[in-house]
């Protein structure tokens, strides 16, 4: 039988079709940024629309042609959403690296996603000269700078930014592309093995900026101001420079300064009423707030992701400041955005305590991602808030297959997170570990999620991690790892102490071990691999 279809335009859902919507509408809503020059920056949505095309212009005059990866080493800032724009919107392929990775890396990542502009933020300098004669595909250099501001560089020549686009026409007509054109490229982080590319389309982006918004997400609007806080080289900055554009937000960029201090000054200077970073960005924050005594007067919600938010972090900027934080979950294969965490109807009539407990698991799917928990076998485990396995997903915004990878990572059509929970009748998820962080305890699974969530409520713990330790008996057992807060200095028994009650007992840590920082990796996250390695034969050699 054939199929008779909808009658309705035919049009591609594709990124230059945000930036319009945002000129017709929102000509006038600013987009402020802390540059790296050091001063404020303000302009709107109508100016960074003729410097857009005036960027898009200067593309086509290099040579760059759609399908082209044009890569950017940038902070978030005013220029780096017009190379979003301009970039994507022309064809070409906006390739975010991430400048925390070490330059092996990022030269690894630019030759093999064959990069051919270079857009750096001067911060960045030292990584352009480290990684020049190895990134022979890059015929461009491109300092985000004024043309006096220009960085000193020892290996390249590079442009400004500013005479890059200057002589530049800003009329240019977007071409009418295929929406399932590449319009992105995002790198995972690759804790073990080399990186892997996820390549974004204009459909999956367009359609994830509309999941993005929904009041059950990010939930914005025209009268938010939102300042993200996480960074525009790790997956998109969760889209919000979509979204601000989809929205018509007023946009904050933070540029280089993410210590308390500048966020602070910027969320009360600008008005911040939404914001978005990791656990560890909060945990700044709130630093800050409590050594200085400062109290926060606009902002409502920070969204907070890409690792697990210790609720005693949630409840503090409750209680104390009236910031709700909220639990969201995804990954770069995702776009990010897999779950976020609101409440429904039906929690509005719950005790403040137990409403706090349901906003602490990752949330709810996203309207665009669908999830399932399978078993060792595969096979799909009931949705019962305990029933423990892998988190499977699929949906238009999920990757199907590694830039320039044969093999396939699905596994029946759906995507493999990595990560492991259980799903409740309510469809709200609970993250309890990934897949190769898990302690094997004796045959039985430990997450480790849950006892750093315990360790970090203990007053004098400023971070913790939990890993697996080798063990004579058991094969595995945890062994926490704690970063104290300043002027503290607390016993293991005390700590350990503080687990009674609150965890089984076989899940208490063998033992429990102080350092003075715990190794961060390229997004801000505890590197548990690097622990392993130096602890992992801990509790043997106590054993001894
Ligand atoms: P990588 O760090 O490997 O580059 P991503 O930045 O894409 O990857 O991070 C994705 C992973 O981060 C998820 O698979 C999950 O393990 C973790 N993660 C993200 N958000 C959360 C959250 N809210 N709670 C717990 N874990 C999270």
């Amino acid at each position: 039988m054939s199929t008779l279809y909808g009658q309705m335009m035919d049009m591609p859902l594709v990124i230059s079709g945000l930036l319009r919507h945002a000129e017709n509408n929102h000509s006038d809503t600013e987009i402020v940024t802390r540059r790296i020059e050091g001063d404020i920056h303000r302009y709107t949505y109508a100016d960074a629309g003729q410097r857009i095309r005036k960027l898009a212009n200067a593309l086509e005059a290099s040579g760059i042609k759609q399908g082209d990866r044009t890569a950017t080493l940038a902070w978030n800032t005013y220029r780096h959403f017009e190379l979003y724009y301009a970039v994507s919107g022309m064809g070409a392929v906006l390739h975010t690296i991430n400048p925390r990775l070490h330059p092996e890396q990022v030269a690894w990542i630019v030759n093999h996603a064959e990069d051919r502009i270079l857009f750096f933020d001067a911060t960045f300098a030292p990584i352009v000269d480290a990684i020049a004669e190895h990134c022979p595909t890059i015929e461009h250099w491109v300092a985000l700078s004024d043309a006096d501001k220009m960085p000193e560089l020892k290996k390249v020549k590079a442009i400004s930014y500013e005479d890059y686009i200057r002589d530049h026409a800003d009329q240019y007509e977007w071409p009418t592309l295929d929406e399932n054109a590449a319009a992105a490229l995002c790198y995972t982080s690759g804790t073990t093995g080399n990186p892997k590319g996820v390549l974004y389309s204009h459909r999956s982006l367009v359609l994830h900026t509309y999941g993005a918004c929904l009041p059950d997400a990010f939930g914005v609007d025209a009268t938010d101001i939102v300042l993200p806080v996480v960074p525009m080289f790790h997956v998109n900055a969760w889209s919000l420079p979509y979204v601000g554009a989809l929205a018509g937000v007023k946009l904050v960029f933070p540029g280089a300064k993410l210590d308390g201090e500048s966020l602070y000054e910027l969320f009360e200077g600008e008005k911040v009423t939404i914001s978005a970073g990791v656990p560890t960005v909060w945990l700044l924050v709130l630093q800050f707030l409590q050594q200085n005594n400062k109290k926060l007067s606009t902002l409502k919600r920070m969204t907070v992701g890409g690792s697990a938010c210790p609720p005693a972090l949630m409840k503090t900027f409750k209680q104390d400041y009236g910031v709700q934080l909220e639990h969201a979950w995804g990954m770069t294969e995702m776009s990010p955005l897999g779950t976020y965490n609101h409440p429904k109807a039906k929690h509005l009539g719950l005790s403040e305590e137990e409403r706090f407990n349901v906003a602490l698991s990752q949330g709810r799917a996203v309207f665009g991602v669908e999830m399932k928990i399978v078993d060792d076998k595969g096979q799909r485990m009931p949705q019962d808030g305990k029933s423990t396995g892998d988190l499977h997903v699929r949906g238009p915004w999920v990757v199907k297959q590694y830039f320039k990878k044969d093999e396939s990572p699905l596994v029946d059509g759906w995507f493999p997170t990595g990560d492991v929970g259980h799903i409740d009748a309510d469809g709200y998820l609970t993250i309890t570990d990934r897949t190769k962080d898990v302690i094997k305890s004796g045959g039985e699974w430990i997450g480790s999620i849950d006892i750093e969530n315990i360790a970090m409520a203990h007053p004098a713990v400023a971070m913790a991690a939990c890993i697996a330790a080798k063990h004579e008996k058991w094969d595995e057992r945890p062994l926490l790892i704690v970063q104290l807060k300043e002027g503290q200095s607390p016993s293991k028994e005390e700590i350990l102490a503080h687990f009674e009650g609150k965890i089984a007992k076989w899940w208490t840590p063998d033992d429990v071990l102080f350092v003075d920082g715990l190794p961060l990796g390229a997004t801000g996250k505890v590197q548990k691999n690097k622990l392993r390695d130096e602890y992992g034969d801990h509790l043997m050699k106590q054993a001894g």
